[in-house]
């Protein structure tokens, strides 16, 4: 009798994606094993052995590893690990837990990446099509496991949040809607600083379209465009501007937001939508022609962008104390960003930045710095960098290691009518947990204020 063996599936990384791809496989019949070099969190340690699928924590065997025939990667490993290049020699498929779980679905996929807006674009999205009443996921890097979705509620549409290393390993993946939102240099530690490398990677977004799928993209994000004029993509292209007419495609124009495509038409007023921002006149247009794509109705859509509640710590209004507003962007961790949340205000602007810095260069931001930031508050453990900078350049320049110091001084700095405004540029581990604990102590500290 033949006997028969079941593929060897091992996950790296046992956070949610990893102990979802453990359940999809095992569920598929797979000989699965997870390894992950740190502890796993209770939630997934018991989920796994009440699944009975075998897994390490606080190291990784590389022997068992090695025997795998496929291996599902945790985006968060860098491929420069040893294991993971002995993975690479042995030519052993390494694979993202998106690429994994799509083996398992027929729904349509929309996957939406870029280096900045991508959370905002894919609640966006994922908000029009559920209020339209459409079987849709949301997965990625937002939301559940993708993988677990698709083995336990699986739905016709998924809304995919995808990071460039998510890309890295992704080949036969397929998304009938891609949109790809900007590239702008971001993770270069990741891509031997190389941004060609990186902008490569983003590019994998449109691999395995064909000429009946959608590609979205803003046409003026100029390592983007520089790319795609090398390019010959199969997917019917709409590209976003912010300067004016296209014939097909998405556009803003004297604050008018226009989506068209193939004779349809889709208008509304910038202001009359939540989302607010030139940045965010990008998002929305990505959703519409998303929307467009998938057959929503205009009133749908209408209604949706309406009902849109963004998620936090994005150009989030905290408070207002006195006539000054005091706005949270702590995810804003690269000068891009920055560069757009400056752009969102009329106001003068006393602007909190600092942290980790990434390799910054802060040309892209001078001239709005100069024209807009009437203080600048260096919070960071080294603020060397931005007092070198900055210090001559804005009016008023302070340097702390303090939030609670950070927003003293920046009230005492704030007149009526002014924004107290947190946009980083910068990662935020040497003073805080993450960006969302950084967003989160500066609330507290706003609310804190309105107190005093
Ligand atoms: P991501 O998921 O790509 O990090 P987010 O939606 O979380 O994107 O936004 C991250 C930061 O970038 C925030 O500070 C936000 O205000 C800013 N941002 C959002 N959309 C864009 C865009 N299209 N271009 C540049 N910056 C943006």
């Amino acid at each position: 009798t033949p006997s028969y063996t079941a593929k060897k599936l091992v996950i790296l990384g046992g956070g949610e994606s990893g102990a979802g791809a453990a359940l999809l496989g095992k569920a598929r019949g797979y000989d699965v094993f997870l390894s992950d070099h740190n502890l796993l969190q209770p939630t997934y340690r018991d989920l796994l052995a009440k699944e009975n699928i075998a897994f390490e924590e606080g190291g990784h065997t590389a022997e068992r590893i090695l025997l795998a025939d496929e291996v599902v990667k945790s985006p968060g490993i860098p491929d420069k690990v040893p294991l993971i290049q002995e993975l690479y020699r042995r030519k052993i498929p390494v694979l993202s837990e998106i690429e994994f779980a799509a083996r398992y679905t027929r729904a349509r996929m929309i996957a939406i990446t870029g280096s900045n807006g991508k959370t905002t674009t894919t609640l966006l999205i994922y908000h029009l099509l559920k209020e339209a009443d459409l079987s849709v996921g949301l997965a990625g890097n937002v939301g559940n496991s993708f993988a677990r979705q698709v083995l336990e509620d699986p739905k016709e549409y998924y809304v995919l949040e995808i990071s460039s290393f998510q890309l890295d390993n992704m080949y036969d993946f397929h998304a009938h809607v891609a949109v790809l939102l900007n590239i702008t240099p971001d993770h270069l530690d990741r891509y031997d600083y190389d941004f060609q490398k990186y902008v490569a990677s983003k590019f994998r977004i449109t691999q395995n379209q064909t000429p009946d799928d959608d590609f979205i993209y803003f046409a003026e994000s100029e390592a983007l465009t520089a790319e795609l004029s090398r390019r010959t993509l199969s997917a019917r292209q709409w590209p976003i501007s912010l300067q004016g007419t296209l014939p097909q495609g998405g556009f803003l124009e004297n604050g008018i937001l226009m989506a068209r495509r193939h004779g349809r038409e889709f208008t509304d007023a910038m202001s009359e939508l939540p989302l607010q921002g030139p940045h965010n006149a990008i998002n929305v247009l990505a959703a519409v022609l998303t929307a467009q794509a998938v057959g929503l109705t205009d009133a749908q859509i209408h209604a949706g962008l309406r009902s849109f509640v963004n998620a936090p710590h994005r150009l989030e209004l905290v408070a207002t104390l006195d006539g000054v507003a005091y706005v949270n962007d702590s995810k804003a961790t690269n000068v891009d960003s920055v560069f757009y949340a400056l752009g969102s205000f009329q106001e003068p602007i006393i602007l909190i930045m600092g942290g980790v810095d990434k390799g910054n260069d802060y040309d892209q931001i001078a001239p709005l710095v100069r024209e807009k930031v009437k203080g600048m508050i260096a919070l960071g453990k080294d603020n060397t960098k931005l007092t070198t900078y900055f210090g001559e350049m804005v009016p008023e320049f302070y340097a702390t290691q303090s939030l609670h110091d950070a927003l003293q001084k920046a009230r005492s700095w704030a007149g009526p009518g002014e924004v107290v405004l947190l946009s980083p540029a910068c990662a935020s581990f040497d003073l805080f947990k993450s960006y969302v604990d950084r967003g989160d102590q500066f609330r507290n500290e706003v609310l804190n204020l309105a107190n005093n």
